[in-house]
C-alpha cells in the first residue's frame, strides 16, 4: 500500500520549495530589474546632458581655439544653463591634463555615477565635460521597490502555500480515510480467518478425540493405523491391532446409571494409559470399545499385550462403594497377515473380538475362516475397474434446500455402485479404493458425464436445478480436469454457473499451488467451489483463504446432534457467522430432524441437506419428489 505519510511529506517539500523559489524570485528580480532599468535611464540622461554641453562648448573652442579657456564667464553661463536642466548633476570642464577649469553643482554624495564627453577644437581632443550625479535617490527607490516586492513575495507565499496545501490536505485526508477503511477491512478479514482457523483447530482436536476420556477417537485411530502400516511397509515390520470391548458395561450403565458408566470408562482408560508404553497408541472407538496399535508387533508380543490388558481389568473398579468387575473381550489382528488397510485390520480385530466373546476367552486372534462377512479388497478393486469401464456406476441426487426461500436450490451428486454379488458397496469404501488405485480420474469423469447429461435434461424440462459434484484430491491435482469438465458441459449445453465442485481442505492441501491453479481456472470459467466436510479437515485454513471459494459445507457430524449438543451448536453458529463475514455461503449437511432444520435456519445458514429433507435418490425419484407435497411442508417451517 502507498505510504501516505511519506507521500504527503514529499509533496509538501516540493510545494514549499516551489513557493520559496517564487518568493525569492519576486524579492530579488523585481528590485534588480528596477535598478537596471532606472540606472540605464539615469546614465542616458547624464550622457545626453554631458554631450549637449560638450557640443556647445566645442563650438566655442572651435571659434577661438587659443583663448577659449579665458572666456570663463561665457563658459560658466553656458554650463549653468545646462545645469539648470538637472540640478542634481555636477558638470565640470576638465583639460586633457585633468585640470578642472569650471564646475557647476555641488559634489554629489556617494555613490556616484560619472560620465564624460569629449571637447574638441575640430581636430583634437582638448578636454572633457565630466558629468556626475549621486546614485542615492536611485538606490532609495530601489530600496522602496525591494520592500514592495518583499511584501508581494510574502503575500504570494501565503496564497501559494494555503491554496495547494488546503487541497492537498483534503486529498490526503480522503486518501487516509479510504486507507483506514481498507485496512479495517483487511484486518476484519484477517481476524475472521484467524477465528475460523482457531475454530478449525478446536474442531480438529474435537474431531480426533473422545470427549469423556480425552483419548484419541476412531477416526484418529484409523489415521494413526494408516501411518503405522505405511511405516511398517517401509521397515518390513508387523503392526498389531487389539480391539477391547468391556463385557458387562451395558449392565452397569443400565442398572447404575450413565454417570456410573462414564466413571467406569474413565477409570478403565486410566488403567490402560498408566500401563501402556508410549509407543502403544490407545484410542476409545466409542461406547465401551477401546483399541491399541502395537508397533513392530509379533504374534508373541501381541499375545503378551492382550494378556497384560486382561490382567489390568482383573482388579475390581471401586466407585462410590461399588466394587465392579469389568472384564473385557479382546480381538487381535496383525498387519500384513490379516489385512492391508486400517479398516480391514480393525474389522478383522472386531470379528476376532466377537469370537472371543462367543467362546468366553479373554482374547482371540483373527482367523479368516470365521470371517464370511464381506468382500475382500482385492476382489473389489478388480471389479471396480470393470464397473467403471462398463459404466455400472450410477448416481443418486440429494436435494439441497435454500433456507431463505424454502425452495429446492439444487442437488448433490453421489456415486453408487451396485455389485452383483455383494450388493450396494459403501461409497466411502469404493471411492477410497478408486483413490488408492488411481481409478478416481476415470470414476470422476464417468460421474461428470452422467450427471451433466442429467442436468441438461432437467433444464430442458424447465427443472431449474443447480448441481454440486464431489471432486477428490487426485482430481484437483489433475490439470486435465478443467478441460474435461468444460468439454462435457459444452456438449450438454450446461452453463458453468449451474455447477459447484466440492473439494475438501485436505485434498487442496496435498499440492496447494496446483489446486489453486485448477480452482482458479474453474472459477474463471464460471463454476463455483465449495469446501466440503468443513470441520473434519486436517489442515489450517490459512491456505484455503487464498482460494476462490464460494461455499462452506459443514460436515454432517456437527449437524446431526446440533439440537442436543451445545458444543456442536456453538461451532456451527460461529462457522456460519465467520463464513458470512468472509462472503461465503454455508450449507449444513446431515439435517436429520425438523428441529435441526429449524435451528440451522434460525442460525442464518443458507442451505440445508439431509435425510429430513430427502435422502439421496435416483433421478426419476427426484422428479417425483420435486412435485410432492414434502417441499411445500418445508416452506412452512
Ligand atoms: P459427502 O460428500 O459428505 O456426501 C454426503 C454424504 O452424506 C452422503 O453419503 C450422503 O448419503 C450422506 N448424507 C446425506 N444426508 C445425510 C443425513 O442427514 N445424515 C447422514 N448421516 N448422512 C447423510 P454417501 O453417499 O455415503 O457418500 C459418502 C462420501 O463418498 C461422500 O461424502 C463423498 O465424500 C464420497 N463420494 C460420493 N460420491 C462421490 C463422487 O462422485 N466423487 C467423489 N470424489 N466422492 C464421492
Ligand atoms: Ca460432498
Ligand atoms: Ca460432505
Amino acid at each position: 500500500m502507498i505510504d501516505l505519510v511519506n507521500a504527503q511529506e514529499r509533496l509538501s517539500r516540493v510545494i514549499n520549495l516551489t513557493v520559496l523559489v517564487i518568493s525569492l524570485a519576486i524579492t530579488i528580480l523585481i528590485p534588480l530589474g528596477y535598478y537596471l532599468v532606472a540606472s540605464k535611464y539615469e546614465s542616458g540622461q547624464l550622457m545626453r546632458q554631458a554631450d549637449h554641453a560638450a557640443e556647445v562648448i566645442s563650438k566655442i573652442i572651435y571659434a577661438s581655439p587659443n583663448t577659449w579657456k579665458l572666456q570663463e564667464p561665457r563658459l560658466l553661463d553656458f554650463l549653468e544653463s545646462t545645469h539648470k536642466r538637472n540640478s542634481r548633476v555636477r558638470l565640470a570642464i576638465v583639460t586633457t591634463k585633468n585640470k578642472i577649469i569650471i564646475t557647476v553643482g555641488g559634489i554629489p554624495e556617494f555613490p556616484v555615477m560619472a560620465l564624460q564627453s569629449r571637447l574638441s577644437d575640430g581636430a583634437t581632443t582638448v578636454g572633457w565635460i565630466k558629468a556626475s550625479v549621486s546614485l542615492r535617490p536611485l538606490l532609495f527607490q530601489v530600496l522602496l521597490v525591494f520592500l514592495g516586492s518583499f511584501a508581494l513575495a510574502v503575500a504570494v507565499n501565503i496564497v501559494l502555500r494555503t491554496l495547494p496545501f488546503a487541497a492537498l490536505e483534503r486529498a490526503m485526508e480522503s486518501l487516509a480515510e479510504s486507507g483506514v477503511l481498507l485496512k479495517k477491512e483487511i484486518v476484519a478479514k484477517d481476524e475472521a480467518y484467524a477465528e475460523l482457523e482457531g475454530l478449525n483447530k478446536i474442531i480438529h482436536y474435537k474431531s480426533l478425540h473422545d470427549e469423556l476420556t480425552a483419548l484419541p477417537n476412531r477416526s484418529y485411530f484409523l489415521q494413526e493405523l494408516s501411518t503405522s502400516v505405511n511405516c511398517a511397509v517401509e521397515k518390513g515390520e508387523n503392526v498389531g491391532v487389539l480391539l477391547i470391548d468391556l463385557n458387562r458395561f451395558k449392565i452397569i450403565n443400565d442398572t447404575l446409571g450413565h454417570q456410573m458408566g462414564d466413571e467406569v470408562l474413565i477409570s478403565v482408560s486410566k488403567r490402560f494409559i498408566n500401563k501402556l508404553a508410549d509407543s502403544n497408541f490407545l484410542a476409545r472407538l466409542g461406547g465401551d470399545e477401546y483399541a491399541v496399535i502395537l508397533l513392530d508387533s509379533s504374534f508373541a508380543l501381541a499375545q503378551e499385550l492382550a494378556e497384560t490388558l486382561t490382567a489390568l481389568l482383573r482388579p475390581h473398579i471401586v466407585i462410590d462403594g461399588y466394587h465392579l468387575n469389568v472384564p473385557a473381550s479382546i480381538g487381535v489382528s496383525q498387519f500384513p497377515e490379516h489385512g492391508s488397510t486400517p479398516s480391514q485390520l480393525l474389522r478383522h480385530a472386531d470379528i476376532a473380538m466377537y469370537q472371543a466373546k462367543r467362546s468366553g476367552q479373554p482374547y482371540c486372534w483373527y482367523q479368516s475362516e470365521i470371517d464370511n462377512n464381506t468382500p475382500d479388497q482385492l476382489a473389489l478393486t478388480a471389479e471396480l475397474r470393470n464397473a467403471i469401464d462398463k459404466k455400472q456406476i450410477h448416481l443418486h441426487y440429494q436435494p439441497k434446500i435454500d433456507l431463505c426461500t424454502g425452495t429446492v436450490f439444487g442437488v448433490e451428486v453421489l456415486a453408487r455402485w451396485m455389485h452383483p454379488k455383494f450388493g450396494e458397496v459403501d461409497p466411502d469404501t469404493f471411492i477410497k479404493i478408486a483413490e488408492r488405485t488411481g481409478m478416481i480420474n476415470a470414476l470422476t469423469n464417468l460421474v461428470l458425464e452422467i450427471a451433466l447429461k442429467q442436468l441438461s435434461e432437467w433444464r430442458a424440462n424447465h427443472v431449474q436445478l443447480h448441481m454440486s459434484i464431489n471432486i477428490s484430491a487426485q482430481n484437483i491435482q489433475n490439470i486435465a480436469l478443467v478441460d474435461y469438465i468444460r468439454n462435457v458441459a459444452e456438449s450438454y449445453d450446461v452453463k458453468p454457473e449451474w455447477l459447484t465442485l466440492e473439494v475438501t481442505e485436505s485434498s487442496v492441501m496435498y499440492d496447494p499451488e496446483q489446486a489453486r491453479q485448477i480452482i482458479s481456472n474453474l472459477v474463471q470459467w464460471g463454476a463455483s467451489i465449495a469446501i466440503d466436510d468443513f470441520g473434519i479437515g486436517y489442515s489450517s485454513l490459512s491456505n484455503v483463504k487464498l482460494l476462490d471459494i464460494n461455499e462452506l459445507k459443514i460436515d454432517r457430524s456437527f449437524v446431526v446432534d446440533i439440537t442436543d449438543n451445545a458444543d456442536d451448536h456453538a461451532i456451527v453458529k460461529s462457522t456460519i457467522e465467520l463464513s458470512h463475514r468472509l462472503g461465503l455461503t454455508v450449507t449444513a449437511e446431515g439435517v436429520e430432524s425438523r428441529e435441526s432444520f429449524e435451528l440451522i435456519k434460525e442460525l442464518g445458514c443458507d442451505y440445508a441437506q439431509g435425510f429430513y429433507i430427502c435422502e439421496p435418490i435416483m433421478s426419476e425419484e427426484l422428479t417425483q419428489w420435486l412435485k410432492s407435497e414434502s417441499i411445500e411442508k418445508l416452506k412452512m417451517i
